[in-house]
């Protein structure tokens, strides 16, 4: 185990997508906006069990399809870059 995380610290990478929220995220949530997106873009959001309902529920009111994946414990999740905030996707 790092010093980080001994002392209880989280990458950053791991906050939820929610704004002002600083949970550490469970799930990663892809979805797409077919109206802007081609069928091969998805994007991603990162929720905290919180969050994820509601999270989950503004994407599917707009009619988006939505997929989960499990965020594992020890994993490191965005580092590709395509990870954004609620607010930035808006
Ligand atoms: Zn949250």
């Amino acid at each position: 185990m790092s010093l980080l995380n001994a002392l209880g610290g989280a990458p950053e990478r791991y906050t939820c997508s929610r704004a002002r929220c600083t949970a550490r995220a469970r799930t990663t949530i892809l979805w797409r906006n077919p109206a802007i997106h081609s069928e091969d873009r998805t994007k991603a959001w990162l929720a905290c069990d919180e969050h994820l309902e509601y999270l989950d529920g503004f994407l599917r009111s707009r009619g988006f399809p939505v997929r989960h994946e499990r965020i594992p414990d020890g994993v490191r999740a965005g580092d590709d870059g395509a990870t954004t905030t609620e607010e930035e996707s808006r």
